[in-house]
């Protein structure tokens, strides 16, 4: 229902955080977090209000990348189990999803045939399972996000981080808004502007189809047979 991501030099939770308040409006049953530092990945998730996530957030759950979500069920009851993000089995991908994968059944089955074990009824989980396959061979996480998605039937907005690679947040859109906000030597992103306008004006919707780059000092729109494309920054100015 609502995504966020924040990379730069402040701590990500603090934005994730406020970020996915001013999502609530949307309406959602569950809410979670998670940001990535030292190689690893430290994920906080909770069926109930973000005021409930922001409780259960530890006082130590810092780093200065990180992804956050607000879940409207739609594959699986809400729980804590099945709120987002969604993490693979090394404990290395997470990520968030709006929209749904019409063949999670499909993809479920063959990544367990594959010695994948779900944690979760969601078919967002299939997408980690998926990435993981690609970045555990040592490619970047922009392009396991592609191929990953080359196997997905359905609609997704997506943001992805990768404990190994937290030099970068992955977005991607097909059916489910994605918008980036550029900072100073920091970037957001929301699934709605909403999000972002009280820390930047300067915002960039990706299409669908369409893959970003997020990275604390820029960023790349492409496509999903890799061709970048060029997106020029708007301006919001609506009041807050
Ligand atoms: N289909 C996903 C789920 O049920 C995402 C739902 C949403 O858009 O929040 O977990």
């Amino acid at each position: 229902c609502g995504i966020v991501a924040y990379i730069g030099p402040k701590d990500a939770t603090a934005f994730l955080l406020e970020g996915l308040q001013r999502l609530e409006y949307r309406g959602y049953d569950s809410a979670g977090v998670a940001v990535a530092k030292g190689g690893a990945l430290k994920v906080c998730k909770v069926k109930g209000r973000v005021a409930d996530l922001a409780a259960a957030v530890p006082a130590r759950f810092k780093g200065s990348v990180g992804i956050g979500h607000t879940r409207w069920a739609t594959h699986g009851v809400p729980s804590d189990a099945n709120a987002h993000p969604h993490v693979d089995n090394a404990g290395r991908i997470a990520v968030v999803h709006n929209g749904i994968i019409e063949n999670a059944d499909e993809l479920r089955a063959r990544l367990q045939a594959e010695g994948a074990h779900f944690t979760s009824e969601t078919d967002t989980e299939t997408l980690s399972h998926l990435i993981a396959a690609h970045t555990a061979e040592g490619t970047d996480l922009e392009d396991a996000v592609r191929a990953a998605l080359a196997h997905v039937v359905g609609t997704y907005g997506i943001a992805v981080l990768d404990a190994e690679q937290p030099d970068r947040v992955v977005v991607a859109r097909n059916g489910s808004p994605i918008v980036l906000g550029i900072g100073e030597k920091e970037m957001f992103v929301g699934s709605d502007v909403a999000a972002l306008v009280r820390y930047t004006r300067q915002v960039v919707h990706l299409e669908d189809g369409e893959l970003a780059v997020v990275r604390a000092d820029g960023f790349r729109t492409f496509t999903e047979d890799a061709r970048t494309v060029t997106r020029q920054p708007s301006t919001v100015d609506w009041e807050v």
